[in-house]
């Protein structure tokens, strides 16, 4: 049976952040004592510190952009093939398709989602997950992992998530290594579509969620700063359809789509309000084809961040007033342009949870000891799946995987140190979880 000894008290307590974005510290007046078999977990992470780096360059070198069907193939293969040989059932879920409202037209292709299980007596169901897909398409020039001689990591989805999915199996890894797999009930879950809000996965996330009583994911701290609560996520987009003509000699003949979309563009980011904690931001906008032809359709896609799920529905219901009022005219055409709209709210808003808080301070207090320490807690206006599944009703710790920063982008970086010792913590975390 697996036995914890503490000597002295654990004592954590998560200062509350007086208001939300304030980034606070915790006091910790704390000694833990791992115990002999959490010692062991921590040495077994120790002696393989060279193969869970090259295994996390392999991991950052299969290119697993969300639309990377093959590559995220490839991945999910080799990540069933682990957890296979861990003991666990494997099984992949697929997502339909998703039409995409834009002037192109078509639809988004989702890569399989593997779903692993083990299941035995013990009373706790936990979910662990996270997300193979990162936001670097295959054609980006940010391919491989560098490695820098003061442990710094730089590669495309080192933070975001490839470190916490190598923590993921290694600490997997070291549980079995122990036999502390044996009778547990755990369900791991890789989905390929996070980056783009999970709009295929998320009925499979809820559905998972309501089956287990806890949920770890392994999304990365910034600063070591596990996050408490979140913003919720929407989209939404624009197509405005107009009419094309010539520039020059027919330029009263056209109905330019751009010229509306530029209205509605400035409309929708009036909602912008900061003291209500309510973001909009048109993130990629498009019109016209030709420099001199009226342009016949343009199109935006749009972010939004809302602090609880009315303020969700108010942005979603004002973006769709902004779009069913026209303001471009043209008397012989006057059905036009045409302004459609598609919005969804993709992540619920993460609130402040107990349970979770619990798990946060036992992070905290063990990441204390072991290494690379885990100082405080923040709001974030950034969603993982953590959300969705807490949104279904399971209680979820969403940043247990490895500290970065440069998310998104070509400065994307991490470090060994953290990548081991937060290998090590989620061994310990999970560990206690499963035997509760
Ligand atoms: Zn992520």
């Amino acid at each position: 049976m697996f036995k914890r000894s503490f000597i002295g008290t654990a004592v954590v307590s998560l200062v509350l952040a007086a208001s939300p974005f304030v980034i606070v510290s915790s006091s910790l007046a704390q000694e833990t004592v791992l115990s002999d078999q959490e010692q062991k977990l921590l040495a077994w992470v120790d002696q393989r510190q060279d193969d869970i780096l090259n295994e996390l360059k392999t991991h950052v070198e299969i290119n697993t952009g969300t639309a990377n069907i093959a590559g995220l193939n490839q991945y999910r293969e080799r990540l069933s093939n682990d957890l296979n040989a861990l003991g666990f059932k494997t099984q992949t879920h697929s997502s339909s398709d998703i039409d995409v409202l834009s002037c192109q037209g078509g639809s988004i292709q989702i890569a399989d989602h593997l779903v692993a299980k083990r299941s035995g007596s013990k009373k706790n169901r936990v979910l662990i997950n996270g997300h193979m897909d990162t936001v670097f398409s295959k054609d980006d020039e940010f391919q491989t992992l560098k490695i820098e001689d003061n442990g710094v990591l730089k590669g495309p989805g080192v933070a975001d998530m490839k470190g916490g999915v190598v923590i993921m199996i290694n600490a997997l890894r070291a549980l079995h290594a122990q036999g502390l797999l044996d009778d547990t009930n755990l369900t791991v879950l890789f989905n390929s579509d996070e980056e783009i809000g999970s709009l295929g996965s998320r009925a499979l996330i809820e559905e998972l969620a309501k089956q287990h009583d806890v949920g770890l994911v392994f999304e990365g701290t910034y600063n070591n700063l596990a996050t408490r609560a979140r913003k919720g996520l929407g989209q939404a987009r624009l197509r405005v359809t107009g009419r094309e003509s010539h520039a020059g000699g027919a330029h009263e003949d056209g109905v330019s789509a751009s010229l509306e979309l530029a209205h509605k563009v400035i409309a929708v980011e009036q909602l912008t309000d900061y003291q209500k904690k309510v973001t909009v931001n048109t993130g990629v906008l498009s019109g016209g084809e030709k420099r001199n032809t009226v342009p016949g359709c343009a199109d935006a896609y749009i972010d939004m961040r809302f602090p609880s799920l009315e303020a969700g529905q108010k942005l979603e219901q004002n973006i769709n007033e902004i779009a069913s009022k026209v303001v471009v005219k043209n008397a012989n055409y006057p059905n036009l342009p045409k302004v459609e709209s598609w919005t969804v709210l993709h992540r619920p808003v993460k609130p402040e949870n107990a349970k979770v808080d619990e798990i946060i301070a036992e992070a905290m207090a063990l990441s204390a000891v072991i290494g690379e320490p885990i100082t405080g807690t923040r709001y974030s206006g950034g969603g993982t799946d953590g959300s969705i599944a807490q949104g279904a009703g399971l209680p979820t710790m969403d940043s247990l995987g490895i500290d970065g920063k440069g998310a998104h982008s070509s400065r994307e970086e991490s470090t060994v140190q953290s990548l081991i010792a937060r290998t090590k913590l989620a061994a310990v975390m999970l560990a206690r979880q499963l035997h509760k």
